[in-house]
């Protein structure tokens, strides 16, 4: 370990383990805690206290007081922005040490937890308090003599259940846009990765936020989640995670109150690789389409789709590439790829490793555990994959590379759309024609072009098909977060 980087003490048992309720921290009513394992060694980092239906019901009604009856209703839109401007001042300040914890709980290498997480995180809540004062309505010109406006009002009690990939970063996304538009919130961080959203929770309580406008409550999809997904007084729930628990929560919202949804799924997203491009950079770009973040983005390009007659000089390039990326210590600033979030995702991609094996996909590279201890999986390459296999139709969420020959653009459009997802695209060529159709013919949320994984705060990210539904980020993103109001007045 890099001495300077490696975490402390305190670091590796943070203060905050309970639950945030009102401002207060507070352990869990039935008693229980749960372990977060880190996952370089697999050993306990701390005990979390678990929220079940209970804690989450004690965490909105502090919610809806706050949101009825509590300073956050009555603060100025400015005062909101100036809140979410003071969080983003606090993070950045404590950037070296929310980089090192969200590496210890989550196991990706600190130099990108820095770089990427707590970086984005912060343009996220500055980008969003920027909005605040800036959320307005249209004054319309009806027939007759009225005069006509509408008001964007918050939507109440938002309920926000992130996953364990960029825990502090999806916990920006959710949170700066509902605390923006003026929501209270109860928050439910994924149970493999509590830690920074409790330490941001900290921090949110010392920026100076009311009582009750954001509550934590680390604990259990099927306990603490479903709890939030259906509770009848909860306006909306946003989602990050799986298509499966993404189909419950829209089950529980329509059995419950008809909350609004807003869900952000799994891809299986195709990056197509012409001929006429510049070989290398795309062979980096596929590369780091797939394997950042150990594979563990929502939007990784796993099914990477090679024109024919570049086929194998591909294959050969990605397969040096992958051997050449560096596995190991998370905290070792040389390190590209850290351990699989924890045992059950290990296992999970092991077993995608074997049935691309045994359906008959050329294992080119990796397919094995790196090391005895912790949940490390070398770089993974397999040539020749079909369609039809199973490593080319499920998301891994792995670092595991599936390379698919194709012959023209009208049957790589066909064949990349073949899928129940849509969240994003790749392409690399030099023909402007050949882009814009790839553009134009994907149906995915996003599609880039010569580059792969740019996402920014100001611009909109959600699924097409079972991908998801509405948008995070931008302003698109924000107008999930509110409700229109008509305003008619007779003149
Ligand atoms: P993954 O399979 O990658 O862990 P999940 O979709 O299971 O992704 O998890 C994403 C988030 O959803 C986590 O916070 C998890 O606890 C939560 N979750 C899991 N199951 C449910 C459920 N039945 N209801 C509500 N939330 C859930």
């Amino acid at each position: 370990m890099t001495a300077q980087l490696a975490p402390t003490e305190t670091e590796a048992a943070p203060f905050a383990t309970k639950l945030l309720i009102g401002n207060r921290w507070v352990s869990s009513e039935s008693g229980e805690s749960f372990a977060t394992v880190n996952p370089t060694t697999g050993e306990e980092i701390c005990q979390v206290a678990a929220a079940d239906a209970s804690d989450v019901e004690n965490a909105v009604q502090a919610a809806r007081e706050a949101f009825e009856h509590g300073l956050w209703r009555k603060m100025h839109a400015s005062e909101r922005g100036q809140l979410l401007y003071r969080l983003a001042d606090h993070i950045e300040k404590n950037a070296d040490a929310l980089a090192r914890l969200e590496s210890l709980d989550n196991g990706k290498p600190v130099s990108v937890a820095k770089r990427v997480d707590v970086a984005k995180a912060v343009a996220c809540y500055r980008y969003f308090a920027g909005w605040a004062d800036k959320v307005q309505g249209k004054t319309i010109p009806i027939d007759g003599d009225f005069f006509c406006y509408t008001r964007h009002e918050p939507i109440g009690v938002v309920g926000q259940i992130i996953p364990w990939n960029y825990p502090m970063l999806m916990q920006a996304w959710k949170l700066a846009p509902a605390l923006a538009t003026g929501n209270t919130v109860v928050m439910k961080p994924a149970e493999q990765t509590p830690l920074s959203a409790l330490r941001i929770g900290e921090l949110i309580v010392e920026a100076g936020f009311p009582e009750g406008v954001v509550n934590l409550l680390p604990g259990f999809g099927p306990t603490a989640g479903a709890a939030i997904a259906r509770h009848m007084d909860v306006d909306k729930v946003a989602f990050t995670g799986s298509t499966e628990v993404g189909r419950f929560i829209l089950e529980a919202a329509a059995k419950s109150n008809l909350k609004r949804v807003t869900l952000e799924l799994g891809g299986k997203s195709p990056n197509i690789i012409f001929h006429d491009t510049d070989l290398d950079e795309a062979v980096e770009g596929a590369h780091l389409g797939i394997f950042s973040n150990q594979g563990q983005i929502c939007c990784a390009g796993s099914r990477v789709f090679v024109e024919e007659n570049i086929y194998d000089q591909f294959v050969e390039k990605s397969v040096a590439r992958a051997r050449k990326r560096v596995v190991g210590d998370p905290f070792d600033l040389k390190t590209e790829q850290g351990p699989q979030v924890d045992q059950a995702q290990f296992d999970k991609v092991m077993g995608y490793i074997e049935s691309g094996q045994s359906e008959g996909a050329t294992l080119a590279c990796g397919g094995k555990r790196v090391g005895d201890r912790g949940y490390f999986i070398a770089p993974t390459v397999f040539a020749d994959v079909r369609d039809d296999m199973k490593i080319a139709r499920e998301e891994i969420f792995g670092p595991v590379m599936s390379v698919i020959p194709f012959k023209n653009l009208e049957e790589v459009i066909t064949r990349a759309n073949r899928t129940i997802y849509g969240l994003a695209a790749g392409v690399w060529t030099r023909d402007i024609k050949k882009a814009h159709a790839i553009a134009n013919g994907i149906r995915a949320g996003t599609v880039w072009v010569n580059c792969y994984n740019i996402l920014d705060t100001r611009a909109p990210f959600g699924g097409f098909k079972q991908s998801g539904s509405g948008r995070e980020l931008g302003e698109y993103g924000l107008q999930e977060y509110s409700e229109v109001k008509t305003v008619i007045i007779r003149l």
